[in-house]
């Protein structure tokens, strides 16, 4: 996956106060003990110096006998470690508490492990990545918690079902995707008139997802085809494609307001179909009824999202309407 300059700058930087804060905090808790416990510090100190001692003797090249210097060296700091350790849990402290304390043991965040990019890294450059993405996109993020249900009708529809009843089910299936979500999860289609909520029940899953920590891009998939073809044809720098295809959730807001072309239909081909594939979600919505999807698409990213997605059919009357009519739409 390409991660973009601005990501790797703000990976870099937040790694930096990671690493400035375990020293801080380590400098802080070294100073409490040398104030409470100074024979403990005591110990911490020789500890310090026979580690520096380690060093010089490994410097000094490996003949007999200096490997029998590291060696006593090396098993008399450990006696030394074993030491303080139960020195601190007798007064009351974690035994590990004059170790320095990573956010990622791993790298010590540092972003890299033997010279590989840790997972820490990683998790913040997509993160990153994503948002950048996610801005040009320009959808506000919704909250469940402002969902109304008495913008949807009480009045059945021709075929019996109750608006207001059918969104308070929808919402609750969709509260609960967000809340349990996983590499499992589904694909959704959300389908139905515009104004009914298709686009605010959307961000309403990315902002739970990013709240959880997940990667997610969305957006309008007019603004995103424009950018992607203004990378192919080098009118802009990045790999919006890559970034679409890696992330945790992708949202398409709007399948059908693109300007359509072949360039466009094959990457959403390849959008969805890679996704599938790889296991990894996608929200697709339109206004288009099924009718119009035929007409519009090909059989092929079709019979895709027929396949794959479950459908989730949005009902009742435009809710911008309602708002309008009650005032609350500026
Ligand atoms: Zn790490």
């Amino acid at each position: 996956m390409k991660y973009t300059e601005n990501a790797f700058e703000r990976a870099e930087s937040i790694l930096t106060e990671r690493q400035q804060k375990a020293e801080s905090e380590h400098n802080s808790r070294l100073q409490e003990i040398a104030d409470k416990a100074p024979e403990i510090y005591r110990l911490y100190s020789e500890s310090l110096r026979l580690n520096y001692a380690l060093i010089g003797s490994i410097g000094k090249g490996g003949s007999q006998n200096v490997s029998q210097q590291i060696t006593d060296i090396r098993d008399k700091n450990l006696e030394l470690r074993k030491t303080m350790r139960r020195m601190l849990e007798a007064c009351g402290y974690p035994e590990d508490y004059l170790q320095y304390h990573y956010v990622c043991e791993r790298c010590r965040d540092t972003g890299y492990c033997e010279g590989v990019r840790c997972g820490c890294m990683k998790k913040l450059l997509a993160d990153f990545t994503a948002e950048e993405v996610n801005s040009y996109c320009s959808i506000k993020l919704g909250d469940f918690s402002e969902f109304r249900a008495d913008y949807y009708s009480t009045k059945p529809l021709p075929n019996g079902e109750v608006p207001r009843e059918k969104m308070i089910k929808m919402y609750e299936y969709l509260r609960g995707y967000a809340e349990h979500f996983d590499e499992n999860s589904q694909s959704l289609f959300f389908f139905g008139r515009t104004g009914l909520g298709k686009t605010f029940l959307s961000s309403c899953i990315a902002k739970e997802l990013i709240s959880q920590g997940h990667n997610v891009v969305y957006g309008s998939i007019l603004k995103l085809m424009r950018q992607i073809e203004d990378e192919r044809f080098n009118r802009s720098d990045g790999d919006t494609t890559s970034i679409l295809l890696n992330t945790d959730l992708l949202i398409l807001d709007d399948l059908g307001s693109e300007f359509q072309t072949q360039f466009t239909d094959s990457v959403l081909y390849e959008l969805i179909n890679e996704r599938i594939n790889n296991h990894r979600p996608t929200i697709i919505s339109t206004n288009l009824t099924t009718k119009e999807l035929n007409k519009k698409y090909n059989d092929r990213i079709v019979s895709r999202i027929v396949g794959c997605f479950i459908p989730c059919s949005f009902v009742g009357n435009d809710v911008r309407l309602e708002k309008l009519k009650n005032g609350e739409l500026r």
